[in-house]
């Protein structure tokens, strides 16, 4: 496909919307207030509105190889302090993916060029977790639980984030979720490790406000 049939299918793209709702973009024009933060994968085939039906304006979103939450991070942390703290989002959701390539990579020992360096926090949760995975029957199963793990990861250290526990102390409805994608059948699986609040923070990484 060429790059100008894309600009003709958005022109195409926007004329449907207008004509379906014919306020959408004039309202959008003035400000933007969704009720949830996207933390997903950079995958084509995982697009976050589409897989949720949401509407532009409806979803913040941020993208990475593997979904992933770091700390020295400044264009995520960016994105969720500026989500929690300026928008006041409600949600934050990390939408992992099975079958996801960078995990598949980071639990390989093949060379990856910088990817290596961006992917190695996997790496090391992978080999936190080898005795768990041993357990599993093929290379594909081992897959998609790491790739389960991953999000489970990504939820504690945003809970760990000073944005996060800053919004809690001041009563600031937020809550944090993890799901994952199967690309195969177009489902979430929700995987019910949501967090709401303070409780049960290990004492190291409560966040002295
Ligand atoms: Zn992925």
């Amino acid at each position: 496909m060429s790059i100008e049939k894309l600009l003709c299918m958005n022109k195409e793209w926007a004329k449907k919307v207008a004509l379906e709702q014919p306020e959408l973009f004039a309202t959008l024009s003035k400000q933007q207030a969704p009720k949830y933060l996207w933390i997903g994968c950079s995958d084509s085939r995982v697009p976050a509105n589409e897989i949720v039906g949401m509407l532009p304006g409806e979803l913040f979103v941020h993208r990475n190889v593997a979904n992933l939450v770091k700390h020295v991070d400044f264009n995520c942390q960016a994105v969720i302090q500026y989500a929690v703290d300026v928008l006041k989002v409600e949600h934050i959701i990390v939408c992992g993916h099975y079958g996801c390539g960078g995990v598949k990579v980071a639990m390989e020992n093949t060379n990856a060029g910088i990817s290596d360096y961006w992917l190695r926090s996997i790496k090391d949760l992978f080999s936190r977790h080898r005795g768990e995975l041993k357990n599993l029957d093929n290379q594909e199963l081992r897959l998609n639980r790491m790739c389960e793990i991953n999000v489970v990861e990504q939820v504690a250290t945003l809970v760990h984030t000073k944005i996060v526990q800053s919004a809690w102390q001041r009563n600031q409805p937020l809550e944090i979720h993890g799901w994952i994608y199967g690309i195969d059948n177009g489902v979430i699986k929700n995987l019910n490790v949501s967090r709401n609040g303070l409780e049960d923070i290990e004492d190291i990484y409560q966040v002295d406000i």
